[in-house]
Parts: structure tokens; C-alpha cells; sequence
């Protein structure tokens, strides 16, 4: 038996905490989770062009949505004429795409 409000361990047959009269349970109940999360990201666009990075990145702001650039470093896009990948949360993937559709991109 465990007190669920300081965690003390009872044997069988005790009921009440004895130092502060909580109610003993079975189980303690798991330890939250306090790791951060793996978030999961989908690719949902990607340009070369720094004006459309800017701009996309101004909306997606205001709409308070997630997102990640991967690889916007303006050397790498010149240098190798490489696309940045816009990613965004899994979860926010349907209405990112949306945003991007009213605004013409996809
Ligand atoms: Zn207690």
C-alpha cells in the first residue's frame, strides 16, 4: 500500500497514511512524463526561393503553427541550388497545407 500524497510504502492492512491521514492506495500512480515529447514532423513544402521562405515563415507565424526550415541557410541554397523543406507538426500538417493552398504555393 502506498500514501499517494508523500509516497510512504504501508504493509497490508494499513488504510491511512500515519503521517498525513491520506487515504493509502494499491498502486502509486505512474511518474508523469516530464521528457519532452518526440515530435513528429512532416514535410509539406519546400522552395529554394528566400522570398517565398520569408513569407511562408511570417504566415505560419501568425497562425501560430509549428514549423522547422530544414536547410534555409541561404549558402546552401545558393551554393548547391537546394530546396529548403518547410516541416511542420504532424498534427498541424492539414492546416499548414491549407494556409500554403490559399496562398497559392501547392
Ligand atoms: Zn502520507
Amino acid at each position: 500500500m502506498f500514501c499517494p500524497k508523500c509516497g510512504s510504502e504501508y504493509k497490508e492492512g494499513f488504510y491511512k497514511c500515519s503521517d498525513c491521514g491520506t487515504d493509502l492506495i494499491d498502486q502509486l500512480p505512474p511518474e508523469p512524463d516530464n521528457e519532452v515529447s518526440y515530435v513528429e514532423l512532416v514535410e509539406i513544402y519546400s522552395t529554394y526561393r528566400q522570398s517565398d521562405i520569408a513569407f511562408i515563415k511570417s504566415v505560419l507565424d501568425g497562425e501560430g503553427i509549428t514549423y522547422f526550415f530544414e536547410g534555409e541557410s541561404s549558402i546552401m541554397l545558393v551554393a548547391g541550388g537546394a530546396y529548403a523543406r518547410l516541416l511542420v507538426k504532424a498534427e498541424e500538417a492539414d492546416r499548414a497545407k491549407e494556409i500554403l493552398r490559399e496562398l497559392g504555393f501547392l
